[in-house]
């Protein structure tokens, strides 16, 4: 049964024939609009007659796909965690991060992940199931809610939460389509983070939709990448600079390699030379960021020295750098923590953490690489989305 944010504008008003019946066809424009644009619930949505307002309350179609479960915050405030429920149980984590002038979202497209990659905490818990559109969508209008009330502007997406995008092709496409047309954010300021399925990459970049390409790349040997990113023995680094540079050149996008350092991993100079190979002819951004460990890993992020160095000299070599700093730490920041620490052996026993998906998510300190900015103090949010007032 598709929720409330699932369906476009068409299937949604053939569902909700029996709810409008007899209404002027203005109404469901009102109640779209409303959806999209105030971010509102139907309920609120005082425009409406009361008595519609009532049959739409009862209209399964117009079912939220979110439930909160937890909610954690960060940097005093700026950086808030949500762990969702679904409506089948399986959960996933979606992050707000709130900067003077903006804020992203960075949300989750699959419960769970079956990419298996060794440092991720997501990876670490398994494939629970692919998540639809609407589930897409609304984490993203929770966002912008949340923010709208704090008085900060939701302007950026992410895909760098729980899962591989690419993997979940249709429905990702599918919200990435419906944020940029019905909610209105640029397709300049979505980004679509891949740990290297070439040929979604392909796929995407035909799309006519120039949204960002992140790679998470971590290694640029295929040795190394393979033991850290299992897909990589299916799509080596050969098919994947090519995967890149085609995407560079249908978009008009410069591609961002994503690498969370590793300490004796992929911080050595061996390991910079690669990177800078691979990224040289790419003209890539490099987005650095120490790895925020896991618990079912036992490699720590780099110390911050070899940081900067490892930045500076990638800047020697005229391979464009940006250290990110690392955000929410002290509520799990990387995506699929959070989800690891709240499995209770109550929820673990109805099929545990991994079956539902909830080991959370993401790629391993990615989201943060894109959130960059500073941290200035912004508004704490509130406890959920309030009514949309206009
Ligand atoms: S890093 Fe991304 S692709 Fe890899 S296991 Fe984690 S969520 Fe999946």
């Amino acid at each position: 049964m598709p929720s409330r944010y699932d369906l476009d504008p068409e299937a949604l008003a053939r569902a909700l024939e029996p709810a409008l019946d007899g209404e002027p066809p203005y109404r469901f424009r009102q109640l779209w609009d409303g959806l999209y644009r105030r971010l509102a619930d139907p309920s609120e949505l005082q425009e409406l007659p009361r008595a519609l307002r009532v049959r739409l309350a009862d209209a399964d179609p117009l079912r939220p796909a979110l439930s909160l479960a937890a909610e954690l915050e960060a940097d005093a405030g700026a950086t808030v965690k949500w762990l969702f429920a679904l409506r089948d149980g399986a959960e996933v984590e979606t992050v707000l991060m709130r900067y003077p002038n903006r804020a992203t979202v960075c949300v989750s497209s699959q419960a769970g992940c079956a990419m298996g990659c060794t440092f991720c905490a997501t990876g670490q818990g398994g494939f629970s199931r692919q998540l639809t559109t609407g589930e897409i969508v609304e984490q993203v209008v929770w966002a912008a809610r949340v923010a709208r009330d704090s008085g900060a502007r939701l302007s950026n997406v992410v895909f760098m939460g729980m899962g591989e995008p690419l993997a979940n092709y249709g429905p990702v496409v599918r919200a990435l389509r419906r944020l940029h047309g019905a909610l209105g954010l640029s397709a300049r300021h979505l980004t679509v983070s891949t740990v290297g399925v070439v040929p979604g990459i392909h796929r995407l970049a035909a799309e006519g939709l120039p949204v960002k390409l992140a790679l998470s790349l971590h290694a640029a040997n295929d040795s190394l990448r393979s033991s850290l990113v299992p897909l990589n023995a299916r799509w080596p680094l050969e098919s994947l600079a090519a995967a890149c540079a085609a995407y560079a050149g249908a978009t008009g996008r410069r591609v961002s390699l994503e690498w969370a350092l590793m300490d004796g991993v992929n911080d050595t100079p061996t390991a910079l030379e690669e990177l800078v190979a691979f990224a040289r002819p790419l003209a890539a951004h490099v987005n650095l960021i120490p790895l925020n460990p896991t618990p079912g890993w036992p490699v720590l992020g780099s110390p911050p020295a070899r940081v900067a160095g490892f930045a500076a000299r990638l800047g020697a070599a005229g391979i464009a750098t940006t250290v990110r700093q690392t955000r929410g730490v002290a509520i799990a920041a990387a995506c699929g923590q959070l989800a690891m620490r709240s499995a209770t052996p109550a929820r673990a026993g109805r099929g545990g953490a991994r079956g539902r998906g909830g080991h959370l998510s993401g790629q391993t300190g990615d989201i943060w690489n894109l959130a960059s900015g500073s941290t200035g103090p912004s508004p704490r949010p509130s406890r959920t989305p309030s009514s949309s007032s206009t």
